[in-house]
């Protein structure tokens, strides 16, 4: 069990802590960084995930220089932090129009469209220019226009060329659905289609005049397993920096890239039931769930963290159960003879970017602390 890592004595936790394996976070940056430079494509990492300047100064070391936000305000933070290319791949809010404008007068700036409500908003507000991206719906169905509709996806285009602040970059997807697949196979599949979906838009503005422009995807199981990235020019994991248990699950990515957890106190044993409870509930991990082997919802996995870094995941010992501040976890008999209430135990999130968002700081394993844009919840 996890009271035993070695650094839990130097950190000194005596509450629900969010601590971040830097190893493991440059060695998931590195590989996905190699991975796009032998495709030729730009990485563009979404941002949302870690929601840290210094993380993303990590990213700059892999040669990163642009990146992905989800909100005007979290482009506003990179900004103030150095970042000069900054898409918000998020539909326009244009009732955030100010800060858009005063964003887009200090940095390169790309937000997302899927209608001409929203095209003629930005268009008739912007008197600096703006990058704008045509969301395309490839199967997720959250945002977007779907993929076979080029026609009115073209319409929109000349739509932006209309407007001379709004310059047409081209059109984004994001193939969400690719966490719905059950099988390596399957998320490639999902990888594939969206992307032969997205050429045959490409062929269709071509077709139009309006080519030349690039094609932007962006999710991490897809980048995490693609053989290939024909067509395509630029890609936006954010994921992938942490990765978790989901993604564990899908298999994109193994255990040991899992790079942030929660370390948090037992406050009771409970021998007869097999259990332990811990200081550390929805408020601290996300209620996020996963179907555990036995078919029942899983919060979490205890880490058999030892030694210098976050461990493995646990899978004989769940998080079964999670009210605001309490965390149930079964933990078979062995392991829980040796456990006591002020232990503290490590658990692996199921979806880290869910996690991280309810705290205000990473701990690393070395007892340094990384801030987060401040003035998010758990704050
Ligand atoms: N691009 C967009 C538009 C997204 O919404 C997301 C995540 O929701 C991403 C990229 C990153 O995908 P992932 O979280 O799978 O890394």
């Amino acid at each position: 069990v996890a009271a035993n890592a070695d650094y839990l004595d130097l950190l000194g936790i005596t509450k629900p802590t969010l601590l971040l394996d830097k190893a493991r976070v440059l060695r998931n940056i590195e590989r996905m960084a190699a991975k796009a430079a032998a495709a030729s494509v730009r990485l563009r990492p979404h941002c949302k995930s870690h929601q840290s300047a210094e993380i993303a100064e990590w990213l700059r070391d892999y040669g990163v220089h642009c990146i992905t936000v989800s909100s005007v305000d979290m482009a506003c933070y990179f900004a103030d932090n150095g970042w000069t290319d900054v898409t918000i791949a998020f539909p326009v809010n244009v009732l955030e129009l100010d800060r858009i404008r005063a964003l887009a007068a200090k940095i390169e700036l790309g937000v997302l469209v899927d209608s001409e409500a929203a095209v003629g908003v930005l268009g008739n507000a912007l008197d600096v220019p703006v990058r704008v991206w045509i969301k395309i719906d490839t199967g997720y169905g959250r945002v977007g226009i779907p993929w076979d509709h080029h026609e009115r996806i073209v319409s929109l285009a000349r739509a932006v060329q209309g407007f001379r602040r709004l310059d047409f970059a081209g059109i984004l997807a994001h193939s969400g659905h690719t966490y719905y697949e059950n099988s390596i196979e399957g998320i490639q599949r999902v990888h594939a289609e969206s992307n032969s979906g997205l050429l045959t838009v490409k062929k269709a503005l071509d077709s139009a005049g309006l080519g030349e422009c690039m094609v932007s995807i962006g999710d991490t199981p897809g980048c995490s397993v693609a053989q290939e990235f024909g067509g395509v020019d630029e890609i936006r994991p954010g994921n992938f920096v942490f990765y978790d248990l989901m993604q564990a699950t899908l298999g994109t990515c193994t255990g040991d890239d899992i790079a942030v957890a929660v370390a948090c106190p037992i406050v009771g044993v409970y021998e007869q039931r097999g259990q332990v409870v811990i200081y550390g509930g929805a408020a601290h991990l996300s209620d996020g769930s996963l179907l555990g082997g036995t078919g029942r919802r899983v919060f979490g996995y205890l880490s058999s963290g030892e030694g210098d870094s976050l461990g493995l995941p646990d899978y004989d010992s769940p998080v079964v159960s999670l009210s605001q501040e309490h965390g149930v976890i079964e933990v078979p008999r062995d392991g829980l003879r040796r456990m006591s209430v002020g232990d503290v135990v490590l658990i692996l999130p199921v979806h880290s970017c869910l996690t991280c968002n309810l705290h205000g700081e990473y701990r690393t394993l070395e007892g340094g602390t990384i801030l987060r844009m401040p003035g998010r919840s758990g704050r």
